[in-house]
């Protein structure tokens, strides 16, 4: 399972993290999926609550946001965000899109208790 490879990673980070600052406890972990990482935000919690077990992100509090997914025409250079995934270039009409993003997952912002 994809999501559960990525939340070892993130622990293994908090964990690295843990051992160079000396922090007791993490309170809020804030993540963002890449919008090319594929990543189910929900499947991602769940998996992070149940390998997170008895370490220091035991009772913290996980927040998962998604980067939006960019597209960028490659004849015109017209450029939005969208959700969707790709359609025509409402501009020239070209097909040729291209979808910019992020394919990893990374540690926003990490709050612990010392
Ligand atoms: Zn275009």
């Amino acid at each position: 399972m994809h999501e559960l490879s990525i939340a070892q990673e993130i622990l293994d980070i908090i964990e690295a993290q843990r051992l160079r600052h000396g922090f007791e406890r993490v309170e809020s972990v804030r993540l963002r999926a890449g919008a090319l990482s594929g990543v189910n935000p929900e499947a991602l919690e769940f998996a992070f609550g149940v390998i997170r077990e008895g370490t220091c992100a035991a009772g913290a509090d996980l927040r998962i946001e998604t980067e939006p997914m960019k597209l960028v025409c490659r004849p015109c250079g017209y450029s939005a965000i969208d959700c969707h995934g790709p359609g025509a270039c409402p501009r020239c009409g070209s097909v040729d899109i291209q979808i910019d993003g992020s394919a990893g997952v990374e540690i926003v912002s990490l709050e612990v208790e010392q």
